[in-house]
């Protein structure tokens, strides 16, 4: 407990900040022999088509800590971004997907691609277009097996680096996706100077679709804004049937959530069902 504030007073902290710092530094501290003793793993969530049929996957990074277990990224990321230690995480990332890729193709019968995200610290770091081209060539998988998914103001804190950037992968044959759309900058003029193929709508808005009306409003506009500039739109966090609905009668392409997987290891995709589609004979609706 920390006491009153005052001249000549302490601060005294809680255990709890004590434990929490301590985790802070010892993750910050281990992400180096981490990598070393293979101690990350990736996840997968599938990417549903309007159809129902798996059109790709979210690669999603867990951290299988010794002593603290399943440590997720929300916790970790930032970490890392602020020890400078993302760009190996991104690299290990990458490169565990090339190597899992030939296993991906045979549990996914249609044509996907496999997203990953970048934080905006990787966009400051000039060689990681080279590094995953080198990383495309020694596990000779196509480009277009991939896509990358950066936030808003990730790719225009960095805009210049970005962008070029961007179009490089671009032109290889990589998609890009604008994710947590609608949450980050208010200005939309942006937009048509960015090197993107998608817009993910915030999980945000979904999960209060049922409960407000200028949610769903909201996540109309953003499907139509994506039409209008010939964009795939795809939406996250779906949990609900009715969710997945709404969007399909609005022109969503593309949609993610717990509805149909949690976000799985390699081993575990298998298990995942070949189609979707039974959840839109669903009939409850919100409007
Ligand atoms: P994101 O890229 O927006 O990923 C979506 C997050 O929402 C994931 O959390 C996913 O598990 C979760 N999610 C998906 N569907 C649902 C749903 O229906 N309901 C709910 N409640 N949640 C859902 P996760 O895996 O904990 O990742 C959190 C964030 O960490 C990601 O947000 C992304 O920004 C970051 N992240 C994850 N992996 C990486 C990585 O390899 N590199 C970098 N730089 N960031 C990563
Ligand atoms: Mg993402
Ligand atoms: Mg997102
Ligand atoms: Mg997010």
């Amino acid at each position: 407990r920390s006491k009153a504030k005052g001249r000549g007073t302490h601060t005294l902290f809680t255990v709890d900040m004590v434990e929490s710092y301590k985790r802070k530094m010892s993750l910050a501290n281990s992400i180096d022999s981490a990598i070393r003793h293979d101690e990350f793993r990736v996840y997968y969530q599938p990417k549903i088509s309007k159809h129902g049929a798996v059109i790709g996957l979210e690669a999603l990074i867990r951290w299988e800590h010794p002593e603290y277990g399943m440590v997720m990224p929300g916790e970790f990321v930032p970490i890392a971004e602020q020890g400078g230690r993302i760009s190996s995480i991104t690299q290990w990332m990458i490169e565990r997907v090339c190597m899992e890729l030939p296993d991906l193709q045979m549990l996914v019968d249609n044509k996907f691609r496999v997203a990953i995200n970048l934080s905006g610290h990787d966009l400051r770091h000039t060689d990681l277009f080279n590094d995953i081209y080198e990383l495309f060539e020694r596990y000779k998988v196509h480009p277009e097996y991939f896509e990358f998914e950066v936030t808003e103001s990730s790719y225009l804190e960095n805009f210049d680096t970005a962008d070029k950037f961007f179009k490089r992968l671009s032109n290889m044959g990589c998609a890009i996706a604008l994710d947590d759309f609608g949450t980050g900058y208010s200005s939309l003029s942006y937009l048509t100077q960015i090197t993107i193929d998608t817009l993910k709508i915030d999980r945000q808005f979904i999960c209060e679709l049922e409960s407000s009306e200028r949610s769903r409003m909201v996540t109309g506009s953003i499907i139509d804004l994506a039409k209008r500039l010939a964009l795939t739109v795809c939406a996250e966090g779906i949990e609900q049937p009715s969710q997945w609905r709404y969007l399909n009668e609005h022109g969503c392409d593309h949609v993610q959530g717990f509805l149909f997987s949690k976000p799985v290891p390699l081993s575990k995709l298998i298990e995942l069902p070949k189609n979707f589609s039974h959840f839109l004979d669903d009939t409850t609706s919100f409007e």
